[in-house]
């Protein structure tokens, strides 16, 4: 609908406004034409749009407009002779009787009808993106999106942040993942990195004075394009002086939650916790779906002594499967190969039957082991019991994998569950040469109680991070962060990161770390992800404006694409052919 909507120099209003209260009234509109008809050789009816809506125009008389030009309409606003209402559109019962039409620019046949109905493959609507968001999908999410935007910005300037904007021609930042470089014209032979997220730029402004930090920040980062991911996305970016994880929860929820009910008209309650190592015992994952139920169960003690070898591992984890007593053996098998692809060494499956367990394996499972598998999750006959028996970690995954393949509705259907995921691990695992590798990023504040572990069970050391979830898509990430020198000493000793490392990679952030640093925690969330789970898509690409392919290409501009030899020369560049 249309907002706050001043006349112009050309317009009275818009075509979607026009109604029977204007009757009488000669106004003028400006828009596209959406539809022509003739009636005889005299009347003409156009049906002229804007983002607002329809308005039909009756022209007497031929005019030598098509689809898509640009008019000006003037015209007398009057009802509907009887027999021609339309109740599909808003303005049905009004229509502009003796017009005069302005062609303000013509338009050549469009490769695609600007309507809803026409289903238009995504490649075409990306190369002509511009005639794309004239269409009423892409006008409602880049929409909403902006209201999005302005109701995140007022949340957290009601709650005291100021926004403060960083360089995007930056130094490498360490959030790990690849990239982008641009190459230096004054300096051949250096380059700039483009942020993967102002990171270390907010942490500097926490050592500034600025306690209160937030901006709506471009990222970019190269990484393979998926439905939830682009190579620049952008997030609201927060930082906070003197808080713990709960004030940054309190303040991020607040931002959230006003923005979805701004979205669906429903305020959504407080947002739930949930520890990482519950998420990964009872979802299989660190990105919980909690709209569907579907729990892992662990049956390891009871396996424990087993004599069947499919199941004698460190653990043994199941999942009941509502009614898949009727999966085919086919969907079986796909479910069996897609363990495997995950790692697992197989899929063991049992269809609960009146007559007990129906399975390959049925006849090897003592009476008690059976019994433990036939009351899985209390599962009942025409449920099916899938297990998984591995080291913990991959058991836990794969079957929360399936979980999601066999339960999980298109990610933004209702309802919207939200969760915050807390105690990540410090380190998610050990790299090639040895050395720890951080699950977050390396100014990451360790779980108090767990220092100790550093030195001696590095793995077990939870961090003081957390992770924001809908729907089983990640909405974004923060922490608490180290503000402390002798802890991120300690840190970057167990990263493998040489004092020479620490100090030329991040030596600004530790110089001014010197100079009296707050304690300090922040957070960050996709806005692009929010917004296309809100807007009911299930792709960011449907709610950013001029989106890459998968491919990492522009359709429109033909982007990336080659420069220019006088810019090769400026920047001395020199391309290597492809071995
Ligand atoms: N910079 C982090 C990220 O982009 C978020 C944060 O820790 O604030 O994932």
């Amino acid at each position: 609908m249309t907002e706050n909507f001043e006349p112009t120099s050309l317009r009275d209003l818009m075509c979607g406004s026009v109604d029977s209260t204007m009757v009488g009234e000669r106004l003028s509109v400006c828009g596209w034409v959406a539809k022509r008809r003739e009636h005889g050789e005299h009347l003409a009816f156009l049906d002229l749009r804007d983002h607002s809506g329809i308005v039909q125009a009756v022209v007497d008389g031929s005019v030598d407009v098509r689809s898509e030009y640009v008019l000006r309409v003037t015209g007398t606003v009057s009802l509907r002779p009887e027999g021609t209402l339309n109740d599909r559109l808003a303005t049905g019962d009004v229509e502009l009787t003796d017009c005069q039409v302005e062609i303000l620019s013509t338009a050549e046949p469009v490769p695609f009808q600007i309507d809803e109905r026409t289903e238009v493959d995504e490649q075409v609507r990306l190369k002509y993106r511009y005639l794309d968001v004239r269409r009423d999908r892409m006008q409602r999410n880049l929409r909403l999106r902006a209201r999005v935007n302005s109701t995140l910005r007022r949340a957290m300037e009601r709650q005291g942040f100021c926004e403060v904007e960083t360089p995007l021609l930056w130094a490498p930042t360490p959030e790990g993942a690849r990239e982008f470089v641009v190459p230096s014209r004054l300096h051949p032979g250096e380059f700039y990195v483009l942020p993967q997220s102002p990171q270390i730029a907010k942490q500097l402004l926490m050592v500034g004075g600025f306690d209160r930090y937030f901006q709506i920040a471009r990222c970019l980062r190269d990484e393979d394009l998926r439905a939830d991911r682009q190579f620049e996305f952008t997030q609201l970016d927060v930082e906070a002086s003197f808080v713990g994880q709960e004030d940054i929860f309190a303040f991020v929820s607040e931002a959230v939650l006003d923005a979805a009910e701004v979205a669906t008209d429903q305020r959504p309650g407080p947002i739930a916790t949930m520890t990482w190592a519950h998420a990964l015992d009872r979802f299989g994952t660190d990105k919980p779906d909690l709209r569907f139920d579907m729990e892992l169960h662990d049956l390891s003690t009871h396996f424990a002594a087993t004599a069947v070898k499919a199941f004698a591992a460190a653990t043994v984890k199941a999942l009941r499967v509502r009614g898949g007593g009727e999966f085919t053996r086919s969907r079986l098998d796909a479910l069996t190969d897609q363990a495997k692809a995950l790692g697992a060494k197989g899929l063991a499956w049992f269809r609960v039957t009146p007559d007990g367990l129906d399975s390959p394996l049925a006849r090897f499972l003592s009476a008690e082991e059976t019994s433990v598998v036939r009351s899985v999750d209390d599962a009942q006959v025409g449920d099916l019991v899938l297990i998984v028996a591995d080291e913990y970690a991959l058991a836990c995954k794969v079957l929360g994998a399936l979980r999601l393949t066999i339960g999980a509705p298109p990610v933004s259907e209702g309802p919207h569950r939200y969760v915050w995921i807390t105690e990540f691990p410090l380190f998610e695992g050990v790299d090639d040469d040895g050395n720890l590798v951080s699950a977050h990023h390396p100014f990451t504040m360790p779980h108090l109680d767990d220092l100790d572990l550093i030195d001696t069970d590095p793995l077990r050391v939870r961090s003081q991070s957390y992770d924001l979830v809908l729907n089983g898509w990640e909405l974004g990430s923060g922490s608490v962060r180290i503000h402390r020198a002798d802890i991120q000493s300690r840190i970057f000793t167990a990263l493998g990161i040489s004092d020479e490392e620490a100090q030329s990679r991040f030596g600004f952030l530790l110089g001014a770390f010197k100079y009296g640093a707050p304690p300090h925690a922040g957070f960050a969330f996709g806005i692009d992800r929010l917004v296309a789970i809100l807007a009911g898509e299930d792709n960011i690409r449907e709610v950013i404006a001029f989106p890459k392919t998968q491919s990492g290409t522009d359709l429109m501009t033909s982007a990336p694409k080659d420069i220019t030899e006088r810019q090769r020369r400026d920047l001395r560049l020199k391309f290597v052919p492809k071995v």
